[in-house]
C-alpha cells in the first residue's frame, strides 16, 4: 500500500491527508470500525464528544498496540460546552474517554454565533495548546467572518477548519481564505454521505479509471489539497477508500467535477446552528 501523504500544519505538526471519520457510529460498533481502519492502514481518526463514541475509539487505539506517535487523533468540543467555565472540563472528559494523555488536534465543533462564546472558548484551546495536552488547535464549520473575528481577538491561527466539503459544495471562497491565511482545509462528509456517488460525471470518470465513485471522490479531495476523512462501517469500503494512490485524475476530470458545485448541504448551515 502506498503511504498516506502528510500535510504540514501551520505550527509544523504533520497530519495524514487521509483519515477515518466515525460520525453516527454507535459506541459499541466504533471499536470494530476503528480497528478495521487501523488494520487497513489509516492512522488519523476523527471523532467528537457529541458522537458519543470516544470510548469506542479509545479502546480500538489501545487494543491496536500501535505506538502513540504513529496516531493522529482529533476530537471536538460540543456547543453546550463552549465558554471558559465548561470547555476545560469537556476537554478533560474527552481525554479520559479516549484514554489518552493528549490529542493531536482539538476543534471547536461549531461557531454557534448566537451564543457568542467562540472567542472566549478559543482562548481556552490556546491554553490547552500551551500545556501540550493538544498538539494543534482549530475550528470546524467557521465562516470567513468567524475566522476574521478570531484573528482580531486571539493569538494562534487555527491549524485547521473542518468544513462540509464535497463535489456538490466546493466552498471555493472559504478554501481561498484558508490558503491565504495558512489554515488547512479539512473536508467533512467528503462523499456527501453518498449523495454525489450517482452523479453522472462522477460515475463516468470513476469507470474510466476502473475505480468506484467513492474512490474517485476521495482522490478528487486529495488532488484538491483537502484533508479528507471518509466514514464507513463496511470493511470492504474502509479498505477501498484508502486505495486511491494507484490512479490520477486528469485536468479534464478535475474541470468536470468543478462543474458539479451546487451549494448542496447535507448538514446544518453554520450561520444558523446554535
Ligand atoms: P461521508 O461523506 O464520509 O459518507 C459516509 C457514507 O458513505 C456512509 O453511509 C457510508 O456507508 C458510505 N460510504 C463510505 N464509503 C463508501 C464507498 N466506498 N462506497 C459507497 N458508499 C460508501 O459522511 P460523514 O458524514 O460520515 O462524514 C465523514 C466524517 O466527517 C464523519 O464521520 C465525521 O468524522 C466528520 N464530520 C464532521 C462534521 C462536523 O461538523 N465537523 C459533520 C459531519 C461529519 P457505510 O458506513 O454503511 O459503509
Amino acid at each position: 500500500m502506498t503511504a498516506i501523504p502528510n500535510v504540514t500544519l501551520n505550527n509544523g505538526l504533520t497530519m495524514p491527508q487521509l483519515g477515518f471519520g466515525v460520525f453516527q457510529v454507535p459506541d459499541a460498533e466504533t471499536t470494530t470500525a476503528v480497528a478495521n481502519a487501523l488494520e487497513a492502514g489509516y492512522r488519523s481518526i476523527d471523532t467528537a464528544a457529541i458522537y458519543g463514541n470516544e470510548r469506542g475509539v479509545g479502546k480500538a487505539l489501545n487494543d491496536s498496540g500501535l505506538p502513540r506517535d504513529d496516531l493522529f487523533i482529533t476530537t471536538k468540543l460540543w456547543n453546550d460546552d463552549q465558554g471558559k467555565a465548561k470547555a476545560l472540563a469537556a476537554f478533560d472528559a474527552s481525554l479520559d474517554k479516549l484514554g489518552l494523555d493528549y490529542v493531536d488536534l482539538y476543534l471547536i465543533h461549531w461557531p454557534t454565533p448566537a451564543r457568542d462564546l467562540y472567542v472566549e472558548t478559543y482562548k481556552v484551546l490556546e491554553e490547552l495548546l500551551e500545556s501540550g495536552r493538544t498538539r494543534a488547535i482549530g475550528v470546524s464549520n467557521f465562516r470567513i467572518c468567524d475566522l476574521q473575528r478570531l484573528q482580531e481577538n486571539t493569538g494562534v491561527t487555527p491549524a485547521v477548519n473542518q468544513i462540509e466539503l464535497h463535489p456538490a459544495l466546493q466552498q471555493n471562497e472559504l478554501r481561498s481564505f484558508h490558503a491565504e491565511h495558512g489554515i488547512a482545509t479539512e473536508a467533512w462528509s467528503p462523499l456527501a454521505q453518498g449523495a454525489v456517488l450517482k452523479d453522472e460525471p462522477i460515475v463516468q470518470i470513476a469507470e474510466s479509471h476502473s475505480v468506484s465513485p467513492a474512490q474517485m471522490v476521495v482522490r478528487w479531495h486529495l488532488q484538491s489539497g483537502n484533508i479528507v476523512i471518509p466514514k464507513s462501517v463496511t470493511p470492504e469500503r474502509i479498505r477501498q477508500n484508502l486505495d486511491v494512490f494507484g490512479f490520477e485524475l486528469s485536468d479534464a476530470d478535475m474541470s468536470a467535477i468543478a462543474g458539479l458545485d451546487r451549494a448542496l448541504r447535507t448538514g446544518p448551515n453554520p450561520g444558523t446552528l446554535n
